[in-house]
């Protein structure tokens, strides 16, 4: 040490200790890394190292005192963050490289600055027991790997001092690497003895190697050969031999070399693409993998020299980025189109990792980099953001994904990526040494870069949406590859066997990318929450008040009007909602707030209507239990979206003016189809259903992507079978003392088909055993309550289900308990259950032989509207044709407010609305059905064109005897099938039947309800026309309401008429009613003479016309123009002529036949009149 102070005793105190503190680093960290034959002391390398240190620094700059002498091994155990040293910097030049740098990627920030000063060795990893290529920095302590910008087969061994470096810590520990800014500075003076390496022979060029490969002369001696690189491929390790392999070019000629030797290894880091180099030693041999290739390979005795620069690729590797011939040529019968990819060099930025592990980035923030298809590489080279990178022949692909930038550079095995300057920015690096998921599904399923960008994006949805609540980490992988077979379906997505050694030296190049799909797969996997968003905005932006209305709008008072508006419907399918057709991916689970089947996201629930299309009643085909859990796939569905406004709008005029809605809110779900769902991962009982026979191993394995629901130990349940009879609606009730206010329930009607039965583990879905089908048949009442209301869109009437009491050996659990008869009253109601929350309920799908197929039989429309002995609570099934919301009763009912209702607040109150339901045979029944839906959760679907059963509604005969169904708390309305709805066909699909008039008014059973007739017009009875104030409906003359008590400020009318006339059809006449548009359409006026008519009314307010014996007449004026004009035009021919309509009844029972007195001359006849039929005429066929 004295030795070594003794030559800077003339420098301060401080320099005197930053002495001491090298001197001691260099005795016990480099000095023993000095071979002892040199006769290095611990002074003189300490001098050497000051000296070097000075150099750099600048020798009138005094010593650095304020840098730290550091080991490898201390920066790699206390070194936690990135950070970068320099001794060339000043503090200014630092600044302002961290302020560039920070300029131009903003979202990050510059390494932070230490003075820390490294030597160390330069070794390829040799000394640490590996040759992975990997050049390292080792001291007596420790090694770190390095990434150098450019290096040289001559550092190798030598004690190096480093200027400046960058050190990027990593998330394992003892993993970070050192990035070398500038090269190192040799601090050992020995002398670099030349060393050719093995034999000295004449030096060959790429021409005359090429020729040696030809010749197939066996036993040639070491070459040696010059050229310049063209490719340098990347490290390869292949049955745990490390090889790489660079190709020589010279003149249109080329030859491969493969270097596979252990010590050549860290070569890959001295050459790069455009050098010059010779490589002595080389020997010829032939691949093993490509048949009658010849190569050459390194010796033990190889040196690589690299050649005096002569010209620095010259060529702007940026200017090529546009693909020139690039051929499209669809593939045959898809329409899928495949392109030929280019091979470009390029050199830009990496501004973003886009994922590391599947190796992705983005360069100069517009193009990717796809780096899949080459290994994974174990130190991450510098691939940070910040980095100036160059690549060469990566392949240039245009479009290969919606999901990734328009650009994406791929590179294969061909391509070589250089960093050209480390990124001056602090940055995540997470890097795993191995191949990840996805890089090892690109193996496995040899996957194309379109293919393989769309797994990444779908792996990324997946991680988000699903994981951990539904798919573990290390699942998502195969749920996205289960995803990417689905989208890419048939298509031919694995290409033929791939041969690396083909890729790296064939010519001309052939490899997985060569060719590319031009964006497909273009499937877009939307989350539950952005369809719910689309949803929610189309709803209002598709709203057209006009379209919402009838073409007899004008004629609508105020309060029909706004009754009109209150509730709409609006219907997408879901391959409309955006071009590159989304796909929805979610889980079904069952919920109990709205007693729904929903399809979730960890973003958000929809609620679903599960219908099937099939009309054969198979019992298959609704949605069953096991559903519940699965993870599916909807390409296809219906998205319904209902609103619901509170509007004040005085008349249709008004429409355009937004200020009258006063309060609007809609509700949107989803309309699926069963056979439209794509199981992704089936839940276990789904994949039990799948495999009947249990067999010992099945391609599905349950639930694996699943977060395990918890360890399978075996407990005891209870279970009994049970066949479903009747199921009632939901409906709000008192709740129990536990849950305060009111609960949703319903009430189910069930045969237990056996015993209840005791297990070791649960049968949970399995198949029925005999001895379950032991005991006596009971009908009892299931009763659900509060959360068991989830179970509600899984239970069907007919079908049949195993109801399991888990962790009980106790049979008399799931006995049903009749109530006790009290006072000696008998109890008329079955004995009951209360189903509990921790139950389970599972379908069984299999047919058992003696379970007569019950499903109840529904009347038919027809037969509720014409059976006189139909019972008073009807259950029927028939098509919704027309929905129409009831005005709010007066607070005349007590509001309920209701769960449902306070959850989401504003919601409908006190909404009843009425249904016209038409039978399904025949059209020409039909029967109104009042449904109050605000007694239980919201009953989704009932829409017009949806395919109904309604159960449980009281019939009932109003004083006109028209039949029509009331809805009862115990009611039920399900959907039952959509395809009208969903195929958009429209609604009222056939015309109502031909009818005669004397065959309709006789009255027989079954006639119908609404009918088309043919025949003549007699006589206009009566013909009323008037302007009515469209708030009060008074009469309304020129301006102003003619009400005056209270008086009426209204100044919107609207004008209506109606008129009552006689047709015959030769059969039997019959008396039709006409309102507004068709009293248009009867007087045959065209759009002026019908308003130049509604001008001359407004003078009055009103005017009625009727017969008087032959003539027409008026009771105030009949002098008037107009009263005399319209007797004049109900007589005429225009009117009174052949006639084609559509009418509905007016009342489905005519009343008793009348006797009257007739003369004729001098005699009195007394005649049976059936009192004619009273039709509404309904639409006037133009002729
Ligand atoms: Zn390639
Ligand atoms: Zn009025």
């Amino acid at each position: 040490m004295e030795e070594f102070l003794k030559h800077f005793n003339s420098d301060s105190r401080a320099e005197q200790r930053w002495l001491s503190a090298v001197y001691e680093a260099v005795q016990q960290q480099l000095h023993p890394l000095i071979d002892v034959s040199l006769g290095l002391s611990v002074a003189r390398l300490s001098l050497a190292v000051v000296s070097k240190v000075q150099t750099l620094v600048g020798s009138d700059a005094g010593l650095p005192v304020s840098y730290r002498f550091v080991s490898v091994s201390e920066l790699i155990r206390d070194q936690r963050t990135a950070c970068c040293s320099s001794l060339r910097w000043s503090s200014a030049h630092y600044q302002e490289q961290a302020r560039g740098a920070e300029l131009k990627l903003p979202a990050y920030k510059a390494l932070p600055r230490d003075n820390l000063l490294l030597i160390g060795c330069l070794c390829d990893g040799r000394a640490a027991g590996t040759s992975d290529g990997v050049w390292r920095v080792r001291d007596a302590g420790g090694s770190v790997a390095c990434a150098m910008l450019k290096s040289s087969c001559l550092w190798l061994g030598r004690l190096m001092l480093f200027p400046s470096w960058n050190y990027i810590p990593h998330n394992a520990p003892a993993a970070g690497y050192l990035e070398l800014l500038d090269p190192p500075v040799c601090v050992t003076l020995e002398a670099m003895a030349f060393d050719p390496g093995g034999a000295l022979s004449e030096v060959l060029s790429v021409t005359q190697a090429a020729e040696l490969l030809r010749q197939r002369c066996e036993g040639q001696g070491c070459v040696c050969v010059s050229g310049q690189v063209s490719v340098v491929c990347p490290l390869l390790l292949i049955r745990g031999k490390q090889f790489f392999c660079l190709v020589l070019r010279e003149e249109g000629c080329s030859v491969p070399v493969f270097i596979t030797e252990a010590k050549h290894q860290f070569w890959r880091q001295c050459v790069c693409v455009g050098q010059s180099v010779w490589i002595s030693s080389l020997r010829v041999c032939s691949l093993q993998g490509l048949e009658g290739q010849r190569v050459l390979t390194d010796s033990c005795q190889s040196r690589l020299h690299p050649q005096p620069q002569l010209q620095e690729s010259c060529e702007d590797p940026d200017t090529h980025t546009d693909s020139t011939s690039a051929d499209t040529h669809p593939c045959s019968g898809s329409g899928v189109r495949v392109k030929r990819s280019t091979l470009i060099s390029f050199k830009g930025t990496v501004t973003k990792i886009l994922n590391a592990e599947a190796g992705l980035y983005e360069l100069d923030g517009q193009a990717g980099l796809c780096l899949a298809y080459q290994p994974a590489q174990k130190c991450c080279g510098g691939l940070r953001p910040g980095a100036e990178i160059q690549l060469h022949n990566v392949h240039f692909l245009y479009r290969a994904s919606p999901f990734a930038p328009h650009v994406v550079l791929c590179a294969c095995l061909r391509s070589s990526l250089q960093v050209t300057a480390f990124s001056r920015l602090s940055s995540e690096v997470e890097v795993s040494g191995s191949h990840g998921p996805l890089r090892c599904l690109l193996l496995e399923k040899n996957l194309g870069a379109s293919q393989y960008l769309w797994l990444c994006y779908c792996q990324n949805a997946i991680a988000e949406r699903l994981c951990p609540r539904w798919v573990r980490a290390e699942r998502v992988c195969v749920v996205a590859e289960r995803l990417l077979d689905f989208v890419c379906d048939a298509e031919p997505k694995t290409q033929k066997k791939r041969n690396i050694y083909r890729e790296m030296i064939q010519e001309p190049h052939q490899c997985p990318v060569t060719t590319f799909c031009v964006w497909w797969p273009s499937a877009a996997l939307w989350s539950v929450r952005q369809l719910s968003d689309w949803m929610r905005r189309e709803v209002w932006e598709s709203l057209s008040l006009p379209s919402l209305l009838p073409p007899s709008a004008a004629h609508m008072t105020a309060l029909e009007l706004n009754a009109a508006l209150s509730w709409s419907v609006h219907q997408v399918p879901l391959t409309d909602v955006s071009p590159e057709s989304p796909l929805l991916v979610g889980v079904l689970e069952l919920d109990s707030t709205h007693a729904t089947l929903q399809l979730r996201d960890q973003t958000h629930a929809l609620n679903c209507l599960c219908v099937s299309t099939h009309q054969s009643g198979a019992r298959t085909a609704h949605i069953n239990t096991a559903w519940q859990g699965c993870l599916v796939c909807v390409q296809r569905c219906t998205l319904v979206m209902e609103r619901f406004m509170k509007t004040q709008f005085p008349s249709w005029k008004h429409l355009d003016q937004s200020t009258y809605i006063k309060h609007k809110h809609c509700r949107v779900y989803l309309q699926l189809c069963v056979e439209d769902l794509t199981i992704i991962s089936p839940s276990a009982a789904m994949s039990r259903r799948e495999r009947p026979s249990d067999g010992p191993e099945s391609a599905k394995r349950p639930r694996a992507d699943a977060a395990p629901e918890r360890p399978l130990t075996p407990a005891a349940c209870v279970s009994v079978l049970l066949r479903l009879e009747s199921k009632q609606g939901v409906t709000l009730q008192n709740g129990s003392a536990q849950a305060l206010g009111l609960q949703s329930c319903f009430v189910c009607r069930a045969v237990c088909l056996g015993d209840v039965q005791s297990w070791s583990r649960d049968p949970t879905n399995g198949r029925t055993q005999e001895h379950e089908r032991h005991g006596d048949t009971q009908r009892i009442d299931l009763h659900f309550m509060g959360s068991c209301v989830r179970w509600f869109p899984v239970l069907h009437p007919g079908c049949v289900y195993r109801l399991i009491a888990r962790n009980t050996e106790d049979v008399s659990v799931l006995q049903a308990k009749g109530v006790p008869a009290r006072g000696g009253v008998t109890q008329l109601s079955s004995p009951a259950l209360l189903v509990q929350p921790q139950w389970r309920i599972h379908s069984i799908t299999e047919e058992l032989a003696d379970v007569q197929s019950a499903v109840p039989v529904l009347m038919s429309v027809s037969e509720v509207l014409h059976s006189s002995s139909a019972p008073e609570i009807v259950s029927f099934r028939g098509v919704i044709t027309q929905r129409i919301t009831l005005q709010e009763d007066n607070g005349t009912k007590p509001r309920i407010q209701s769960l449902t209702a306070a959850e989401d607040a504003g919601v409908e109150q006190d909404l009843r609305v009425r249904l016209t339901v038409q039978d399904a045979d025949g059209p020409g029944h039909v029967i109104d059905v009042y449904v109050d839906l605000s007694c239980g959760p919201y009953s989704l679907g009932l829409i017009a064109g949806a395919t109904v059963s309604v159960h449980h509604v009281q019939r009932r005969v109003s004083r006109a005897c028209n039949v029509y169904c009331r809805s009862l708390p115990i009611s039920c309305v399900s959907v039952t099938d959509l395809t009208s709805v969903c195929s958009r066909s429209g609604v009222a699909p056939s015309p109502p039947p031909m009818m005669l008039l004397g065959e309709w008014a006789s009255g027989r059973a079954q006639c119908c309800v609404l009918a088309q007739v043919k025949g003549h017009v007699v006589c206009v009875l009566s013909l009323r026309l008037q302007w009515t104030c469209s708030l009060c409906g008074s009469i309304f003359r020129q301006t102003s309401c003619g009400r005056t008590h209270p008086p009426c400020d209204s100044t919107s009318a609207v004008f209506q008429a109606e008129a009552k006339v006689v047709v015959e059809d030769g059969s039997a006449d019959a008396h039709v009613w006409f309102s507004s548009d068709a009293v248009c359409d009867l007087l045959k006026l065209n759009a002026g003479q019908w308003e130049g008519l509604q001008r001359h009314v407004k003078v009055k307010g009103h005017v009625k016309v009727y017969t008087r014996g032959r003539n027409m007449t008026c009771d105030e004026d009949p002098d008037d123009a107009v009263v005399q004009y319209l007797s004049r035009l109900c007589s005429s021919t225009a009117v009174c002529r052949p006639i084609h309509l559509t009418c509905r009844l007016r009342a489905q029972r005519t009343g008793k036949s009348q006797l009257r007195k007739l003369h004729r001359g001098q005699t009195e006849f007394i005649c049976k009149f059936t009192p004619s039929l009273q039709l509404h005429c309904k639409h006037v066929h133009t002729q």
